[in-house]
């Protein structure tokens, strides 16, 4: 009897540790699941990206309506595209959370100059004059500049944007390409174009620019006839691709989209690095064919 007893204490003990057991591993698998443990040695990381570490989280700037780059759901808050992808990998990398900052064109130097935010991933073209204020890694997509009118409108070329306003992100490369792929083309003669000094404002030669804060503003205007095209990379005009609008048919000016970093700071090499090794190992290539961008 006494025998007995003690077999059911030992059975019940025994099963009291196999719950509890599985009880822990599911709770890890729970935290691994939301922040996989990083391989980092932060003792070796540059200062800056310490102190980030040290704040456990990673400020990011995303555009927040580029679907497949930056979107943010309106119902459900949650960010979704390559770019936000890619923040949330570099901030894995260095075991911290990630935190995003819906940015545009216009706001998206301030905010990294200010400090409000670490690094920008908001189709933020490479160019020559923009690596002179900050620095950007390896590009990790590359788009085109295009333009999008209302059928009704029957413009469909460059050359039938002559006379016209064109519709523009205030802070975007779009005017200045636009204008230089008209003087390729010899639509205009390009007089008095200067790439250094170049301003959409003042630029009355063949077409003239509205500048607009954002991207839905300037879909607006276009339909209420505000201006006669919208201008800008094809990965943004697709969103607003509607019914009863096309692109003209050229495409032009190379966009190289790199992630933004501030001029000489640590992070900056430790983004390159991690750029190049997605890009080498077909991270980079899944995450562009799972948000449909091919
Ligand atoms: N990619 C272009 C730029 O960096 C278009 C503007 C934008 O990203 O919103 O100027």
């Amino acid at each position: 009897m006494k025998l007995k007893k003690i077999m059911v204490w030992i059975m019940m003990a025994v099963m009291m540790i196999v719950i509890v057991g599985c009880e822990n591993n599911s709770d890890e698998q729970q935290e691994n699941s939301s922040k996989p443990i990083s391989t980092v040695n932060v003792g070796e990381l540059p200062e800056d990206v310490q102190e980030i570490v040290k704040r456990g989280v990673l400020r990011v700037g995303v555009k927040n309506s580029v679907e497949g780059f930056g979107y943010q759901d309106p119902i459900t808050n949650e960010f979704t595209g390559l770019e936000v992808s890619l923040g949330k990998d570099i901030a894995d990398y260095l075991g911290i959370d990630v935190e995003y900052t819906a940015v545009t064109a216009a706001t998206r130097t301030e905010l990294l100059d200010s400090g409000d935010i670490d690094c920008v991933l908001a189709t933020f073209t490479i160019t020559e004059e923009r690596k002179e204020s900050w620095d950007f890694s390896t590009p990790y997509y590359t788009d085109h500049v295009t333009v999008l009118v209302e059928d009704s409108s029957n413009i469909v070329s460059l050359e039938d944007l002559i006379g016209k306003t064109v519709g523009v992100s205030s802070g975007s490369t779009s005017a200045r390409s636009l204008v230089e792929a008209m003087i390729e083309k010899n639509v205009i003669t390009g007089e008095g174009f200067n790439v250094d000094t170049f301003d959409p404002a003042r630029w009355i030669e063949g077409v003239k620019f509205q500048q607009y804060d954002d991207y839905p503003t300037i879909s607006m205007a276009l339909s209420a006839g505000q201006v006669d095209a919208f201008c800008v990379d094809k990965s943004i005009l697709s969103i607003y691709h509607t019914i009863g609008r096309s692109y003209i048919e050229e495409e032009f000016a190379p966009q190289e989209y790199g992630v933004t970093t501030r001029k000489g700071s640590g992070l900056s090499q430790v983004v390159d690095d991690l750029i190049q090794k997605w890009k080498a190992d077909g991270t980079i290539d899944a995450l562009i064919a799972e948000n449909r961008l091919e």
